[in-house]
Order: structure tokens, then sequence, then C-alpha cells
């Protein structure tokens, strides 16, 4: 007998994160894993929830030489784990879904060539998404493929908040404030009407601080402004990407210092950010027991971006009643977060301590006029549901 399930695939540039789905009911988590280091020195960590004990092991080279052998890796073990289950959908993070795609889609030759032509928007990223998909509509050439963008929770931004000070022309082409994180956001304020409805018909601020971190306002439960623009480079400075900085950054060091356009790129991808400024690391954790003056100055930095974004994000908003923690630094930093929220009575948030230091839901105090909670985010389930939701539609 075979057992229906959801298959999730989230590949990045060097990795492959993969989640397995019960759909009898609302999709449950029935295993959740990663392969990273993908073509280098691969290693893999998988968890079951119950079912069997955890996976950690180093993979040898031709088991993750490319995205479509860590698939085939990922398969084999989630079919040894779990030989009834049958995927009958496949649902993929895609990063861009360009100006046309406000919501997830059944991946045809239609939409297919539409993510190839966006590929130059996201060309770290979209590829992989792309080659993703392309491994699993060969593995399952039956089940309905869905993929889900990072941008489509943003596409209804007001036009003030869609545009650069650019000529028109290249609008049209396509340059915009995109936003990403949008799954993450999606996740957030489904939860908020689930746990707080009043909340979540009023006006929010969502920081995801994770590896790659933004923020987002959301009114009624909907983005109206996020912190990344046209790719998701913009905003707060990141494990290693720099956030927001002057594009005559740009000029200078090309013209004066002699970068290529390629070496720039690098240089603002993978080697500012927390990592840059501290010169240690790219990792919260690592920063905050480090303790030198430029692990303290990268935090500095980290976290005066925020309160800068916070300010910028009410006045979007036009006032704040819930500030929403996420992500890997928002979830498990209290340091972060009590420094985030120091002095912001301003703006109407009061963190409470206590409730802080336990890592409880809502961190604010009793008096707060607006209320500040920490929510773990979960991109997969948001990408579970969609393809559950199409293969409900199909019935
Ligand atoms: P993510 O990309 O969402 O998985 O988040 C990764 C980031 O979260 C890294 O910078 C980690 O150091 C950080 N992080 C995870 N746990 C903690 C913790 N307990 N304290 C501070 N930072 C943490």
């Amino acid at each position: 007998m075979t057992h229906p399930v959801v298959l999730t695939l989230n590949a990045g540039s060097s990795s492959l994160k993969f989640g397995l789905y019960a759909i009898d009911g609302a999709p449950v988590e029935m295993a959740m894993g990663l392969i990273e280091a993908i073509g280098r020195q691969p290693r893999l960590k998988a968890e079951f929830g119950g079912a069997a004990p955890a996976v950690t092991r180093d993979l040898a080279a031709a088991e993750a030489a490319d995205h479509a052998s860590a698939l085939d890796t990922a398969l084999g073990l989630l079919r040894a784990q779990f030989p009834q289950a049958q995927a009958t959908a496949v649902g993929h993070r895609v990063v861009h879904g360009g100006p046309g795609f406000d919501a997830p889609v059944v991946v045809d030759d239609a939409v297919m060539a539409e993510l190839k032509r966006l590929s130059p928007f996201a060309p770290l990223h979209q590829p992989h998404n792309i080659a993703g998909i392309e491994a699993a509509q060969a593995a399952f050439p039956d089940a309905l493929q869905v993929a889900c963008f990072d941008t489509a929770f943003h596409r209804r931004h007001p036009k003030v908040n869609d545009v650069f000070a650019l000529p028109r022309e290249y609008y049209d082409k396509g340059v915009r404030r995109y936003g990403f994180h949008g799954l993450s956001y999606d996740y957030i304020s489904g939860e908020l009407g689930r746990i707080a409805p009043l909340l979540h018909d009023g006006r929010v601020i969502v920081a995801h601080l994770g590896n790659g971190a933004s923020m987002c306002a959301l009114q009624n439960g909907r983005s109206i402004a996020s912190t990344m623009g046209f790719t998701a480079l913009d905003g707060l400075p990141m494990g290693t990407r720099t956030g927001q900085i002057d594009p005559g950054v740009i000029f200078y060091l090309v013209q004066q210092e002699g970068l290529s356009i390629d070496e720039v790129r690098q240089l603002f991808y993978t080697k500012s950010g927390l990592l840059g400024l501290s010169g240690l690391s790219n990792d919260m954790r690592t920063l905050e027991a480090a303790g030198t003056q430029e692990a303290n100055e990268a935090i500095d930095y980290f976290v005066f971006r925020i309160r800068r974004e916070l300010g910028g994000l009410a006045a979007a908003l036009g006032g704040l009643d819930a500030l929403v923690f996420c992500g890997g630094i928002g979830e498990n930093s209290r340091l972060i977060r009590e420094r985030v929220c120091e002095g912001m009575g301003w703006l109407g948030i009061e963190l409470d301590r206590g409730r802080n230091t336990e890592n409880a839901t809502v961190i604010s105090t009793d008096l707060s006029r607006a209320r500040i909670l920490v929510i773990p985010t979960n991109e997969e389930l948001v990408i579970a549901r969609a393809a559950k939701g199409f293969l409900d539609a199909a019935v």
C-alpha cells in the first residue's frame, strides 16, 4: 500500500533542504533534512520526527557531486525510512517570481520558460531552483511540481515602494523592489492570525534575522514594505552580505581599486556583513561569545541597522501594534532582541527582560503599548501547504 506525501525542496547555491509531509489532513512534517557543501565536502543532516533516530554524516563526494545527485541521495534516505511514501506533489522554494507571480503556481512548460527568463534577476540562486525542479520532474514524472516564490508575498506593495528613482524604462524591464523571505513572512502572518487575530489585522513589523536577514511591514496581514529590494543584498547587514550600501562604493571599488564586477559581487555577497566587520565569523553565536572589539562592532552595526529600519517601517505603517522576531537569531538570541528593543519606548514597545530570557512567545511587558513576540518561522510548511492546496483543488 502506498501513502501519499508531499516532498518539499529548497535548493540553495551549494545546499539542498528537503522535507517530507503526510497529507491525510493539513500537512504534518515526517522528515526534514539538509545536504550542505554540495560539490565540495558534502554533509548530511536529517531528522525523522519520532520515526527513527536523526542522521548526521559526511557524504562521499559522488553522493552529492551536484544538485541532482544530492536529490538522489536524499530520496534514497527517505525511501529507506518511509518505503510506503509516494510523493504526489513536490513543492519548491523559488527565489524569484519576477513582477508576475504573486502566488504559488503549478509548474508547466510555460511557467518553466518564465522561471528561466527570470534567472538573470537572481543568477546565484534561480538556476539551482530550476535544477531542483528538473531533477524532481525526472524523479517523479507523475507528481505535481509546485513553485513557491520568495518574492510573491511582496508583490502587492504600493507603487511608491516598488520603484527605484531610475528612468521609467528600467521599471518596465523589471528593475523593481521585489523583497524576499516572503515564505517566512507568509507563515508568520498566518500564525499571527491564529494566535493573535487582532494583531494580525493591525500594524506589524516582522524581523526575520538569520544568516540572511530582512524586515517586513505587515498591514492586515499583507506586506506593504520590506527592507530587501531588487536583490537579497539590500537592507540589513547579514552573515556575509553587506545590506544597504551606497552604490557609489561600487564605482570606487571598480574605478580606483581595480576590482572586477565579479570581485565586487563576491565581496558584497560572501565576505561582508558580520563576517567582514568582525573579521572573525558570520555566525552570531560565535560573535556573541567572542567579546573582541571587532565582533562587538559587527553586532553594534547589525543592531543599529535593525533599529533604523524599525523606525522607517513604523513610519510606513503609521504606527506599530506588534514586533515579531523570527529566524535563527531572532528566535534564539536574547541579546540581540534586548538590544534592538532598548530605549524604544517612544515607539510603544517595552521588553520584559524575564520573558525575553525565557524565550517566551510574548516578550513585551503587560504595559507595553505594542506587543513583542517570538514566533519560530517555518518556510517549508508554507510550501507543503501550497502543494497540498493544489492537490486538493485537482481532486
Ligand atoms: P538561520 O539562517 O535562520 O538558520 O540563522 C542562523 C543564525 O542564527 C546564525 O548566525 C546563528 O549563529 C544564529 N543563532 C542560532 N542560535 C543562536 C543563539 N542561541 N544565539 C545567537 N545566535 C544564534
